[in-house]
Formats: C-alpha cells, sequence, structure tokens
C-alpha cells in the first residue's frame, strides 16, 4: 500500500548530542502528527546507535544517508548495509544528488548498492532528480528516466516493491527555490508511469514517491496535496523539530 512519508535528510550537521536532542524533540511532537504519517530520520553515520535508542519504541523510522557496495572487508571508510541494519536502521537514503555530484556516485555503483540494501531489509530511498540547465533545456523528463532505468530496472518487480522514489530536482535542494506544485505533480506521475510501464500499475501505485527541494512549512501543504507526491524529503527543515512535525502536519 502506497504510504505517506515525511524522511528528514539531515546531511552533515550536527554532533551527536545534537542529534540525540534533535530526535528525542521529533519524538516528543508525535502526538501533533496524523496517524497515517510515517516519519523517517536521516541521521550521519556516528548518530545512528544513539538516535536509535531516542526514538525506541516511537513510529519514528531511522534511515542512513548513504551505505557501502561491497558486504565488508577491506574497504575504509566504508559503512555496509549490515552495521546499518545491526545499529538500528530500516531505510537508507541513495542515489542523493549531493553524492552523486561531490562523490562521483554512478549507477553502476547503485546498483549494487541497491540490492545490497534490499537483501538486508533495507528500504531504500533512491533519489533522482535534474540540475537547472537540464530542467532550462526541457530535458527532466530524459534524465529522471534515464537514473530510473538505469538502477531500479535492474531490480525485480519484488525488490522495487520495496523502494522509495525521492524526486528531488537538484536546483531546488538548499536553494530556496521550490519546484512549483504543478511542476512535482507532472513528473512524480511521470514516473510512476515508468515505473508502471516497467513492473506494472500494482507496483506503481503501492510505490511511494516524496518530492524533495526546498520543503518547508509553508509550502509542504500545497504540494502533498498533489494526487502522485506521497511526501517528502526534507534537507534544512528537518533539522528544526517544529518545523519538520510542521511538514508533517500539513497533510
Ligand atoms: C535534500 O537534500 O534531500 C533536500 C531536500 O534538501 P533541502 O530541503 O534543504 O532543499
Amino acid at each position: 500500500m502506497r504510504r505517506k512519508i515525511v524522511a528528514g535528510n539531515w546531511k552533515m550537521n550536527t554532533n551527536v548530542a545534537e542529534g540525540v536532542s534533535l530526535a528525542k524533540d521529533v519524538v516528543a511532537k508525535l502526538n501533533e502528527v496524523p496517524q497515517d504519517v510515517n516519519l523517517i530520520i536521516a541521521p550521519p553515520f556516528t548518530h545512528l546507535v544513539s538516535v536509535a535508542e531516542a526514538i525506541k519504541g516511537s513510529k519514528v523510522a531511522l534511515s542512513a544517508q548513504n551505505c557501502a557496495d561491497e558486504v565488508k572487508g577491506a574497504y575504509t571508510g566504508e559503512v555496509a548495509v549490515s552495521m546499518l541494519q545491526s545499529a538500528g536502521c530500516t531505510y537508507t537514503i541513495l542515489g542523493h544528488s549531493e553524492r552523486r555530484q561531490y562523490y562521483g556516485e554512478t549507477s553502476e555503483k547503485l546498483v549494487k548498492k541497491m540490492r545490497l540494501a534490499l537483501e538486508a531489509g533495507i528500504s531504500p530511498i533512491f533519489c533522482v532528480g535534474e540540475m537547472k540547465e537540464e530542467r532550462l533545456a526541457n530535458k527532466h523528463f530524459d534524465v529522471v528516466e534515464a537514473q530510473i532505468k538505469e538502477v531500479l530496472f535492474e531490480l525485480s518487480a519484488a525488490e522495487v516493491a520495496n523502494v522509495v522514489i525521492a524526486y528531488e530536482p537538484v536546483w531546488a535542494i538548499g536553494t530556496g527555490l521550490t519546484a512549483t506544485a504543478e511542476q512535482a505533480q507532472e513528473i512524480h506521475a511521470f514516473i510512476r508511469k515508468v515505473v508502471a510501464d516497467k513492473f506494472g500499475a500494482k507496483v506503481a501505485d503501492d510505490m511511494s514517491i516524496l518530492y524533495g527541494g526546498s520543503c518547508k512549512p509553508s509550502n509542504a501543504k500545497e504540494l502533498f496535496a498533489c494526487k502522485d507526491i506521497d511526501g517528502g524529503l526534507i534537507g534544512g527543515a528537518a533539522l528544526k523539530a517544529e518545523d519538520f512535525i510542521a511538514i508533517a502536519q500539513s497533510y
């Protein structure tokens, strides 16, 4: 079944104590969030175990921001999916544009990461989205379709059923610019169609597709009202519990 999801990507922000305190603030406000809205937080790796403890017993789920493309061994600096699982993660963000842009994340690597995460029972929040020049050249549909084909199409329908997609136009991430509800709805519907054409209507209908890119309390309502937008992947506004909860209340 398609689920409403509000996920917070903390990126490389907060120290462990600040992260635990933010997680506790989110948990303390959960009674303000509609029952059917699922909350996920994605702190840095160093915080996972402590944040898992802080959210224990609540409905907030834990996500990583990345994972290794190998199972274990001599890969200095990497974090394996089994480690994420043992830290309490049930999700991991994969293919975020910052990883694609600054760390050379390729579709080939992402296929490996997606498979490993899914095998470990961790649902990937798979990010796609075009750059500003691509949007201006009207290439956004092609770019997003290629990102989906290169990664998701390598997986089975059963695997894809456990994937959440986040559409994040790169020009809207951290810039204060947001896609209009019309722009976002148009491409979310397109993404659902690409998934439906390959994996069938049921997988596509059941898939949660989140919008990301300067989503905040003032614009979340309009975005979440769109038929094919099932919530948000939130960066900056997830660092303040009130804003993150206010976004979750926008449904
Ligand atoms: C993100 O990077 O996933 C994101 C959506 O960031 P922001 O909300 O800050 O634009």
